[in-house]
């Protein structure tokens, strides 16, 4: 069917060029790549090539890489694997109160069986405080885990300066950068990260893989028992195809990254303009220059999400209200809830995101059919009638107020 698809955080459609690559390793080229036979070891070299380009992508070493089956895996790893020092004494965790659930949960999880961990707050940008950070580093502190963009509002962390910090400290500091990672350049060794998560779906390659980065010398600890792939830390047989999809969506990426950042700024920044002028009882979310180029995340007052989000798909736009793993829930999100959005707006929020596809024509229609539904639902709405009917009310003195 075809619509204005604006959810672009939520996956990516899969290039053309991606599927042609994967398209042998799913067909003639299906070899197990741990076997002996030449067939198998042709497979082994590209995942070895893939694993290279991708470490390059990236600033890393080639055997700093390792693939897993996406965001969620990565970040359960990194925080499973380094949440206690020394692998038996409960280290100290800090992440930030606006992690996706991937983070935040496994944090949770990490807690109830014994191992503290600080929820750094943040600002109402979405940006976490460095003197906060460095006031939380605690004696027995065994990882830092800052995501790099939030996947919400898009908001992008000073990563740079959490990395020296750490390094100051002797801390690990892992990041997900599920969210950054083919959007924004990322170099591991400048910014000095330990640990990066990335998935291959938000960078136009396919769902279920995406791999883990962890400079050498940190003591990662395998989750999974079985083989020894993955030099013995992630047992199970590869996914071939989707590690070929994944070194030929983030090469891609990375090549037209500063074109697709021109054009994506632009349109966000043009939407963002138009939405918050053109329509009343608008408020951006999120920070308005440390901000994903293709982020654009507002909230509504006297609008519910849910129905503005049907009400958008009717119309052929797909959009989102929060991230999509909370699209079934009506409570506003954790990461709205961090950032102190007032009441009144807290249930309306919409998040568009935008993707290569995305044209100005597009971007023009979305927000003429945004603004007609708003102006719709806002007429149903009681509390926008007695907001209005108060509005319309002569004080004692019979001034309008
Ligand atoms: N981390 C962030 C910031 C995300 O946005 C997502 C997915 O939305 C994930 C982790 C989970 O990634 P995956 O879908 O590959 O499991």
């Amino acid at each position: 069917m075809s619509g204005i698809y604006l959810d672009h955080a939520a996956t990516t459609p899969v290039k053309p060029e991606v599927a042609e690559a994967m398209r042998p390793y799913l067909t003639e080229e299906y070899y197990n790549p741990s076997s002996v036979y030449q067939s198998s070891q042709e497979v082994r070299k590209k995942i070895e090539e893939i694993r290279e380009g991708i470490a390059g992508a990236i600033g890393a070493e080639p055997e700093e890489i390792y693939f897993t089956s996406g965001g969620t895996e990565s970040d359960n790893w990194a925080l499973n694997a380094l949440g206690r020092k020394n692998g038996r004494i409960p280290g100290h965790i800090i992440t930030s109160s606006i992690e996706h659930h991937a983070i935040f949960h496994t944090c949770k999880r990490l807690e109830q069986s014994g191992i503290p961990v600080t929820y750094l707050p943040v600002d109402k940008r979405g940006r976490i405080r460095i003197n906060d950070l460095k006031r939380a580093i605690r004696r027995n502190t065994s990882l830092i885990s800052i995501m790099y963009a939030n996947n919400e509002i898009g908001t992008l962390q000073p990563i740079t300066e959490i990395g020296m910090l750490a390094r100051t400290y002797g801390i690990p500091f892992h990041t997900d950068a599920v969210q950054a990672c083919g959007q924004v350049p990322i170099d591991v060794r400048k910014e000095q990260i330990d640990l990066l998560s990335a998935s291959a779906h938000k960078f136009g390659g396919p769902k279920g893989v995406g791999f883990l980065y962890a400079r050498k010398g940190i003591p990662l600890r395998s989750l999974l028992e079985g083989g020894g792939q993955e030099r013995g830390l992630r047992a199970g047989t590869e996914n071939v195809p989707g590690i070929v999809g994944m070194g030929k969506a983030l090469e891609l990426a990375v090549q037209t990254m500063e074109e697709r950042r021109k054009r994506e700024t632009f349109l966000r920044d043009y939407m963002i303009q138009r939405i918050t002028e053109e329509i009343p009882f608008t408020r951006l979310n999120g920070h308005r220059w440390y901000r994903l180029p293709n982020n654009i995340n507002v909230a509504f007052r006297f609008i519910n999400s849910e129905s503005l989000l049907i009400m958008l798909d009717m119309e052929h736009i797909w959009a989102s209200g929060g991230s999509a793993c909370n699209s079934s829930s009506t409570a506003p999100s954790h990461v709205i809830e961090a950032l102190g959005v007032p009441g009144e707006y807290k249930n309306g929020v919409l998040r568009l995101t935008l993707g290569e596809e995305n044209t100005l024509e597009e971007a023009d229609h979305a927000v003429d059919v945004l603004k007609i539904v708003i102006e719709e639902l806002r007429k149903e709405s009681p509390e926008y009638e007695d907001y209005q009917k108060q509005e319309k009310t002569p004080d004692e003195d019979g001034t309008l107020k």
